[in-house]
This record gives C-alpha cells, structure tokens and sequence, in this order.
C-alpha cells in the first residue's frame, strides 16, 4: 500500500491557479460615495457585482467628521458612519464586497483582467473604476496632528465651520483661488499663501481674487508649522527664503486649507485608459464611458471640478446604468 503519495506539483500550482481566477459580469475598483453607489445600482440590476475596497474602505470620507452637505441626513452624519450606510446598502442588495487592492490591469481583450494585491485575477465582462483623487498636502507633522481640527483640503466641505473667522489657503493654482473666493463670502478674512510672487490661477480668477477686498495675497511665503492648543490658532511661515531679506512670520488663524492640487488615482489604469495631463480620467460628456467600451468611471477619479460625494455617488450611478446597458448589448 503506498502510504505517501509524491506531490504533483504541476497539478497544485495548476489548481493553485485556477482558484485564484474568478469569471465575473462587473467589478468596481474602490469604496467611496462612487463605488458603493455603483454597487447599489448593479446589483439591483443583477449585475452581481464584486468590489474590491482598496486601501481606504469608505474613501475618503472616512478621514472626516461631520459631512452636512449630504441630502438625506437633516441632522448631519459623520464621514465614518455614513460610508458605513453606503455599505450596508449595497449589501443588502447583494452586492460582494471585498478588501484587496488593484495591483494590475490588462485591457487588450474583450474581457478585462484584473490583478488584486498582485495574485488574484478577476476576470470581469464590465469595470468600474471609482478610485477617487488624493488631496496633495504639505508634508508637515502639523497637517496631521490638526486633520480635523482646522487642517482641510476641501472649502466647499469645511468652509462653513469657519463663518466670520479667519482662515488662510495655501496655493497659487485655479482651485486655490477658487477655494480662497468661496471662503471670503463665509470668513471674516482669508490669507492666500504663495510660494512665488506670482499666481498661477488663470487671469479670470486671478482678477476675482485681487478684486476681493477680504483676500490679503501673501507672496513668496512657505509654510513651515501650525501651531495651537485645541486645534489651529495659527500658522508660522519663512518669507522670502533664502534671500537677504527671508524672514519668519506668524499669523492667527481659525482654518488652514490645502489648494495645491489633487493626485488622481490612475497610475494602474494609464497603460489602457485616457486621462487629461493631471491623470483625470477621460469620460465621454454626460457619460461614464472612457475609452475602452466596458470599462467605465465614476467620482473624483474623472471629476477634476466640483469632487464633491453627491457628485461622486451620482456618477457612480451614471457608471452602473452604463455598465448594465453595454452588458444588455453583449448578450
Ligand atoms: P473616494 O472617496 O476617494 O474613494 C476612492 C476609493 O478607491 C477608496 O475606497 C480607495 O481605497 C479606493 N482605491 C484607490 N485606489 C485603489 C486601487 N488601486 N484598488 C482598489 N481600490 C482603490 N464631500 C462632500 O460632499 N461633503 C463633505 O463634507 C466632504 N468632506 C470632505 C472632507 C475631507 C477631509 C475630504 C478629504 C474630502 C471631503 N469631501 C466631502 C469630498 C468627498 O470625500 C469626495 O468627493 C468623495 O469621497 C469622492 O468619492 P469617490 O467615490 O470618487 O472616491
Ligand atoms: P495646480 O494648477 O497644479 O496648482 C497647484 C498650486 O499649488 C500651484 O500654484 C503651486 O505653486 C502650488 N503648490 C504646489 N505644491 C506646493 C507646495 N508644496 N507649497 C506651496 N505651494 C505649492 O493645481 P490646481 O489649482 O488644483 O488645478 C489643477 C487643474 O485643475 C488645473 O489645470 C486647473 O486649471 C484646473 N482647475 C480649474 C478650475 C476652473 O477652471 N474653475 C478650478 C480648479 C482647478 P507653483 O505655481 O509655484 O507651482
């Protein structure tokens, strides 16, 4: 009797293989306002969708308090609990959902492969890419001891806690004048701290700034500290560094906001997916469709203007509704 049979292991990488690829109709790629929504609409649809969290489960809001723009919540939610209620939504309608990370994609054939956490493949009839942008920050200690607590990379989203107070922006770019024109309409005063002694706003907004009474430009300062007891009370900056005349200036202030631009989520996808010279992805107008037909996408990840989670969770509908008419067209 042979007591010990010699492994095949041809036969175990094999199935080893065949275990790591699954066959199926949708995957959407990230768990924000745009993914979860994407997900509540396909599997309404029976789409059966899979989707995979990333890194941040929830997205972005998850590194928020209070979200008091969201229609549906009178009493306001909290970034958390709310993402949270996204998810059990789309779980309720049978939608899979799982934490991995794509690592790779190939989107040459008429089904797309997809590589989770560098070994398991998906293949799937239809994708939803709904990775969302990064807000770019300084890189100082302060930024995170203060994350919530008068640091934020979104007026439109915290500029209301700050009403009559003063706040500074930090940028020289469109959304840095465009953040610091909406502030001025809530705050007493805004600051609008420039590296250069110019503005690289184009000149529409530049002259909107300019012309705004409660906006003070300060030119050619860094920052280099936050500073404050229970939360931001004010902000130390180097003017002029390195010349002759540099020197360290410290202003009060309320709210500190980064402006200086948003990293798209796009490295993985560039090889097969258009995206405008930031990394946005391309979409047709009034669509979610980019350039490879099935694969489709939804919140900040294709939204360089408002990034905002209704905007994110009605795209990522748009994604869904899209997703279901070109799986009826294949049939
Ligand atoms: P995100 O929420 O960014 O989610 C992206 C998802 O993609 C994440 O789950 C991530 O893990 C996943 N992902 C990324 N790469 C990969 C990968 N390779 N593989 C798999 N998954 C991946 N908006 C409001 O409307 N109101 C507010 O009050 C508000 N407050 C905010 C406060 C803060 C601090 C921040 C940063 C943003 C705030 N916003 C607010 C903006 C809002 O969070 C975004 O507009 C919204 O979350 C975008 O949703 P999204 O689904 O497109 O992407
Ligand atoms: P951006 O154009 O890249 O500008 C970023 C700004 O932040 C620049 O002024 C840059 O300074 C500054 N900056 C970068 N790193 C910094 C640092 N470490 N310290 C201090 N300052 C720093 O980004 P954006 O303003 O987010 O705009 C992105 C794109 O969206 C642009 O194409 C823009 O036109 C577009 N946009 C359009 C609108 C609109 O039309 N309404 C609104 C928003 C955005 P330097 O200038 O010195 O490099």
């Amino acid at each position: 009797m042979e007591l010990f049979k010699p492994l095949n292991l041809d036969k175990v990488i094999q199935n080893k293989e065949i275990e790591n690829v699954e066959n199926i109709k949708c995957l959407i790629i990230g768990s924000g306002p745009a993914g979860y929504t994407a997900a509540i609409y396909a599997s309404r649809a029976n789409l059966k969708p899979l989707l995979y969290t990333g890194l941040e489960m929830g997205g972005q809001l998850t590194t928020t308090t209070e979200v008091d723009n969201y229609p549906g919540y009178p009493a306001g939610v909290t970034g958390p609990v709310m993402m949270e209620d996204f998810k059990k939504q789309a779980e309720r309608f049978g939608a899979e959902i799982r934490f991995g990370i794509v690592t790779d994609v190939d989107f040459s054939g008429k089904k797309y492969k997809v590589t989770i956490d560098d070994k398991k493949i998906i293949i799937a009839d239809a994708v939803i890419i709904a990775t969302g942008a990064t807000a770019k920050y300084l890189g100082l200690e302060s930024e995170t001891k203060y994350a919530g607590m008068g640091v934020s990379a979104c007026a439109t989203c915290d500029g209301f806690f700050y009403k009559g107070k003063d706040v500074a922006v930090v940028g020289g770019g469109d959304t840095a004048a465009e953040e610091a024109t909406y502030l001025a309409g809530l705050c007493r005063k805004v600051y609008l701290i420039v590296r250069r002694n110019e503005l690289r706003a184009s000149k529409v907004m530049q002259d909107k700034v300019i012309a705004t009474k409660n906006i003070e430009i300060l030119w050619e300062h860094q920052t280099i500290d936050l500073f404050g007891e229970n939360g931001v009370e004010g902000v130390t900056l180097i003017k002029k560094k390195g010349t002759t005349n540099e020197e360290i200036v410290k202003i009060k202030i309320d709210g500190f906001f980064l402006a200086i631009g948003h990293k798209p989520n796009t490295d993985v996808f560039k090889k097969y997916i258009e995206t405008d010279k930031v990394g946005y992805i391309k979409t047709v107008p009034g669509t979610s469709k980019t350039n490879i037909a099935g694969v489709f996408a939804a919140g900040d990840v294709q939204d360089p203007h408002y990034r905002q989670a209704i905007t994110a969770a009605g795209s990522g509908c748009m994604a869904a509704i899209d997703a279901e008419r070109y799986l009826s067209e294949l049939k």
